[in-house]
């Protein structure tokens, strides 16, 4: 049996999702960059940020006011499958970020913010050095809440064209929703551990399991900081199933 393609933006557990390719949504933040400056949120959508946001509803808004929401890996195609019978294509997070610095390379001015003191650095000169970007600024990510408006403002001022929040799935979503029009960047990622990779502090997960989109398998096994999280997912799939009970 064939599945149709998701001919439109869904919605899976009232947060919408787009069924765009990784291609597409290159082509559409190069449509960004290229317009007057205007600020946008991506957020790739993963079954642990279904689990989280039904408990803060300040990470439900700022995923549906997104401009773009791609399915991260294969536990959203899943989801879609299951709740609307519908394939969608996958965009991970660090697919689009290598695909945009690739594309663009020295017409890309980059604000790197996230991960522990020093990671960025490293993942900002490794990112110069292989994609030619041009760094825009840089900032850790372990700072509380009355100091959201200085980093905004940070931002705001390096001129970036695209900013890489990696500060933790709801975080990251809530810091470039509150804060996009002061920081008025054109494409605003939340990318999880993306700087940890690009700096080389965390692996990227091995190509097969990447092909098959099961990198979650790697992820979850093999580190031992993410045991804890099996469980969400085993919620995810459990939610996933009372949902299709609940459409019929
Ligand atoms: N991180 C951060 N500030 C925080 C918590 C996490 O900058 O307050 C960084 C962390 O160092 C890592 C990235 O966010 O580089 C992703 O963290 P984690 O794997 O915990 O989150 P996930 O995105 O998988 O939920």
């Amino acid at each position: 049996m064939t599945i149709p393609q998701a001919p439109g933006r869904l919605s899976l557990f009232d947060l919408p999702l787009d069924p765009v390719s990784l291609e597409a949504t290159l082509d559409r933040l190069e449509g960004w960059l290229d317009a007057p400056r205007a600020p946008h949120t991506v957020v790739t959508l993963n079954p642990e940020f279904i689990v989280q946001s039904r408990t803060q509803p300040d990470f439900v808004n700022a995923i549906q006011v997104a401009d773009l929401v791609t399915a991260d890996g294969v536990g959203i195609v899943w989801a879609a499958r299951q709740l609307a019978g519908v394939e969608v294509p996958r965009a991970p997070g660090f697919d689009i970020v290598q695909g945009l610095m690739k594309r663009r390379g020295a017409g890309l001015r980059v604000f790197f913010l996230g991960a522990k003191p020093g990671v960025a650095e490293v993942a900002a000169q490794n990112a110069a050095r292989d994609y030619g970007i041009v760094v825009a600024g840089i900032h850790h990510g372990y700072f509380d809440l009355p100091e959201d408006q200085r980093v905004a403002e940070l931002v705001q001022s390096s001129r970036a064209d695209l900013l890489l929040t990696a500060m933790g799935g709801g975080r990251q979503e809530t810091f470039n929703q509150y804060w996009r029009q002061v920081m008025n960047t054109p494409v605003m990622i939340g990318c999880g551990g993306v700087i940890d990779v690009l700096a080389g502090t965390a692996d990227l997960a091995p190509a097969w399991t990447r092909r098959l989109g099961v990198e979650w398998i790697w992820r979850v096994g093999l580190d031992r900081k993410r045991w804890n999280r099996a469980p969400r997912l085993a919620q995810f799939v459990r939610l996933v199933r009372a949902e299709k009970k609940r459409l019929g």
